[in-house]
C-alpha cells in the first residue's frame, strides 16, 4: 500500500513521482496542505506550524486557491457602530477590518465617533456596473465602423446571448471603442449581489460569439484592458466600475472642535491644498486621504478580491464649510464588491459579512452587495474626517507654538 504519510508526498514531491498540484488526486485537502508544508520547511528550512493552523476544512478553499498550505492570518478588528442611512443600507453597522497597519482602526474609529455623534452618514450606490472589454482586430476603419454600427442595432442579441450564460447577470449596456483597427466593447452589466467579474467574463464570452459569427471582427482577447481590472485607469474614475457610491455627514463647528480639535475652516484648507491640489499636480487618480486603508482592510476581512483596492482607491474627498457647520462627503468611483461568490464563502470571511449583516444574496437580489458598499464608503468617509483632521490639527498646533513664541 503506498505510502500516504505528508512527510512520504513531500518526498515523492521532491523526487518528481509526483507534482505540487497533483496532491489533491491521492489524498484529502489537509494531508495535500501538510505535504506541500513539509516540503517547503526541508526546502526552505522555514517553519510553517504558524500558516498550518488554520481552523476550516482545507477543502473550502478549493475554489479560492491552488497549491495550498495552509493559511495567512491577519489580524481582525472591528469600527463602529456606525449609523448609515442608505439606499439599501439602514441602521447600525460594525465594520470587521483586516489590516496589519496600527493604527488605523483606531483613526477610523474617531472618525466614525464623529459621525455617529453627528446623527449618521448618509450613502447612496449612485450607479453599479460590472465590466468587462474584450478588443477585436478588424482590416481598417471603415470595417470598424462597419462593427461600431453592428453593435449599435443589435445590442439586444449581445443581450440574449450574455444573458443566457446567467440567472442573476443583466447586460445594461456594449460601449464601442475604436483605435485603429482594433474595435473594444465595453460590456457593462447589473450583477447584483455578485461583485460579477467571473459571471461578466463568462457571458461576455457568449456575446463574442455573436459579434464574430455576425461581423468581420475577430477575437483577439476577452479582456482588452479597457475594463479596466485591477490596474489604475481614468476610465473607471470617470465611467465607473463595479459600485460607484458616496457618503457624506455634516458636522457642527462645536463637534470638528472637540473631536478633532481643530476648525471646519483648517480641515477645508487641508483637505484643499493636499486631497486637490496636491493630488492633481501629482496626476494621482484617486483624491483623497486614506480611502484604500480603508477599503483594504475591509475587503480582506470581508472576503472581496483584494487587487480590486487598486479601483477602491479611485476616490475623491470634499470638505466645505456650510456656515458653522462641516460638510464632508467622500465618492468612489469603482469600489468592487459582492456578498455571493469568491472569497465571500470562506469560513472567517462569511462570519464577518455576517457582522455587517449582508452574507448572501440580499433581497430583492443586489440589496446586500449596495448595503456593503454603502458600508465601506461611511467607513472611509470617517477615515477620510479622521486623518483630515489630525494633519488640520497638527498644523494648527504648530501654528500656534509659533504664535505663541
Ligand atoms: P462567482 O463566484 O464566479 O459567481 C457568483 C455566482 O453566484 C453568480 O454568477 C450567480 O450565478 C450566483 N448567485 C447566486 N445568488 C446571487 C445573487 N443574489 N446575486 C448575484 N449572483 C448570485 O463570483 P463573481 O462575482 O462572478 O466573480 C468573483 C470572482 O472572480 C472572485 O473570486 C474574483 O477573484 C474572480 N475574478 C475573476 C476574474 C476573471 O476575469 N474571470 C477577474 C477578476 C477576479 P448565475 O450567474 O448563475 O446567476
Amino acid at each position: 500500500m503506498t505510502d500516504t504519510s505528508p512527510e512520504s508526498l513531500a518526498e515523492r514531491v521532491h523526487e518528481g513521482d509526483l507534482r505540487l498540484h497533483e496532491l489533491e488526486a491521492h489524498v484529502d485537502g489537509e494531508t495535500a496542505a501538510a505535504a506541500r508544508r513539509h516540503l517547503l520547511e526541508s526546502e526552505t528550512g522555514a517553519d510553517l506550524s504558524t500558516v498550518g493552523d488554520y481552523s476550516f476544512p482545507a477543502e473550502r478553499a478549493d475554489p479560492n486557491v491552488e497549491n495550498m498550505v495552509g493559511a495567512a492570518q491577519v489580524p481582525m478588528g472591528v469600527v463602529g457602530p456606525l449609523p448609515v442611512d442608505g439606499g439599501a443600507a439602514e441602521g447600525e453597522y460594525w465594520l470587521p477590518m483586516a489590516t496589519t497597519e496600527g493604527a488605523l482602526l483606531a483613526s477610523v474609529n474617531r472618525g466614525s465617533s464623529a459621525i455617529r455623534a453627528a446623527g449618521g452618514a448618509t450613502a447612496r450606490v449612485l450607479k453599479s456596473k460590472m465590466t468587462r472589454a474584450p478588443v477585436f482586430r478588424v482590416h481598417d476603419i471603415a470595417e470598424a465602423s462597419e462593427v461600431v454600427s453592428w453593435v449599435r442595432e443589435n445590442e439586444s442579441a449581445l443581450r440574449e446571448a450574455a444573458e443566457s450564460t446567467t440567472s442573476h447577470g443583466e447586460l445594461r449596456e456594449v460601449t464601442p471603442y475604436v483605435v485603429g483597427d482594433s474595435v473594444f466593447l465595453r460590456f457593462g452589466y447589473d450583477t447584483k449581489d455578485a461583485m460579477g467579474m467571473n459571471m461578466a467574463t463568462i457571458a461576455t464570452q457568449e456575446a463574442c460569439e455573436v459579434v464574430e459569427s455576425e461581423t468581420p471582427a475577430s477575437l483577439v482577447a476577452l479582456s482588452g484592458n479597457l475594463c479596466t481590472d485591477k490596474k489604475p485607469a481614468a476610465i473607471n474614475a470617470v465611467e465607473g466600475r463595479g459600485r460607484t457610491v458616496s457618503a457624506d455627514v455634516v458636522l457642527s463647528r462645536e463637534l470638528v472642535e472637540d473631536r478633532f480639535k481643530t476648525t471646519p475652516e483648517a480641515m477645508v484648507e487641508a483637505n484643499t491644498r493636499k486631497n486637490l491640489v496636491g493630488s492633481a499636480k501629482a496626476g494621482s487618480l484617486g483624491f483623497n486621504a486614506q480611502a484604500a486603508n480603508v477599503v483594504a482592510a475591509a475587503f480582506l476581512a470581508l472576503g472581496q478580491d483584494a487587487a480590486q483596492v487598486v479601483e477602491g482607491s479611485n476616490a475623491i474627498t470634499t470638505l466645505d464649510v456650510r456656515g458653522e457647520e462641516l460638510y464632508a462627503s467622500l465618492t468612489l468611483a469603482s469600489l468592487e464588491v459582492g456578498t455571493v461568490g469568491g472569497g465571500t464563502k470562506l469560513p472567517t470571511q462569511s462570519e464577518a459579512l455576517d457582522v455587517v449583516g449582508v452574507r448572501g444574496g440580499g433581497d430583492p437580489p443586489g440589496a446586500n452587495a449596495d448595503a456593503l458598499a454603502e458600508v465601506i464608503a461611511a467607513g472611509a468617509l470617517a477615515g477620510e474626517l479622521s486623518l483630515m483632521g489630525a494633519l488640520a490639527a497638527s498644523h494648527l498646533a504648530s501654528a500656534h507654538e509659533e504664535l505663541g513664541r
